[in-house]
């Protein structure tokens, strides 16, 4: 059977754990053809490891996105866009390319930097990504942002999050609560648009996670591609993002990455799912 092509529009990290690399290692992982559209560059003092993005000019945007949909994207998922323009440009080049799968990391920082990139952009997600998203997959900030709920705090705020998330578009929604809600345990929420499941699988070290977010939905992307329900997408991606992290590595005095290839190569973890 031909090989289902994942398209990626997302920045590049060039200490290469998050971004467009972990989109294209997670998609090799698991078994689809990884295409990219950069929307910008993001380099790392390396006193500091202060962020810098450069984006990519737009008219070179756009010719990448006639290449990648000329090549026929079974499933499309979006990282850092950058400005309201590409946003729109993103949702508009889903429904050109004619794939079955929009999946919607709605990215508004860069781990590591607590400046919101650009605050006008989570309504510009809202109004052109949302209602095409197959699944939309906010970390708390992020869905605190989307929800205009600020700070989530409790299983029953991810819940109340979810459902406006869901009411704006989204047809699957999964908040991460990741590290941010427990200390033991690593607590997600998916909705469905009829029941809440949360999928908790234990806490792995915290220090070397850089690009778990980006990991954790590019393997929703490829699952997705290659057949599996949005449900089953979303607890396969999570007992794969869980490997790459437990996996983690010091890369130097200020990051670490995840093994994005650890669930191939060392360990599955189990992801428990229960209703909520
Ligand atoms: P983001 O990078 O968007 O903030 P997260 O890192 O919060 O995303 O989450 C990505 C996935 O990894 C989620 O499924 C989350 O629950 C999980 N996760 C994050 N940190 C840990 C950890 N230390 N141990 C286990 N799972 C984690």
């Amino acid at each position: 059977m031909a090989l289902k092509k994942t398209l990626t529009i997302a920045g590049s990290d060039t200490s290469a754990g998050a971004g467009m690399q972990a989109d294209l290692k997670t998609f090799q992982e698991l078994n689809t053809y990884g295409i990219v559209a950069l929307t910008s560059i993001v380099t790392m003092d390396e006193k500091t490891w202060s962020h810098d993005v450069t984006p990519i000019p737009f008219d070179v945007f756009e010719k990448q996105l006639e290449t990648a949909i000329s090549i026929g994207p079974d499933a499309v998922k979006t990282g850092m866009l950058g400005t309201q323009e590409i946003i729109k440009r993103a949702g508009e080049a889903f429904v050109e390319s004619g794939a079955d799968y929009f999946v919607v990391d709605p990215v508004m920082v860069c781990k590591g930097e607590n400046e919101v990139l650009n605050p006008g952009n989570t309504d510009a997600m809202v109004e052109y990504l949302l209602p095409k998203a197959t699944v939309v997959t906010p970390n708390l900030f992020e869905a605190g942002q989307l929800a205009n709920l600020g700070t989530l705090k409790s299983i029953d705020d991810m819940k109340k999050a979810a459902e406006i998330i869901h009411q704006q578009g989204a047809a699957h929604v999964i908040i991460k609560g990741g590290k941010a809600l427990d200390q033991d345990k690593s607590y997600d929420l998916y909705f469905d648009d009829k029941q809440f499941y949360q999928l908790t699988t234990d806490m792995f070290q915290q220090s070397y996670n850089h690009g778990a977010g980006c990991t954790f939905a590019a393997a929703t992307t490829a699952y997705l591609a290659n057949g599996k329900s949005p449900k089953d997408a979303v607890i396969a991606a999570k007992a794969f993002v869980a490997s790459a992290i437990k996996n983690g590595w010091k890369m130097n005095d200020f990051v670490g990455p995840v093994d994005h290839g650890a669930f191939n190569r060392v360990e599955h973890i189990d992801v428990e799912v229960t209703e909520v």
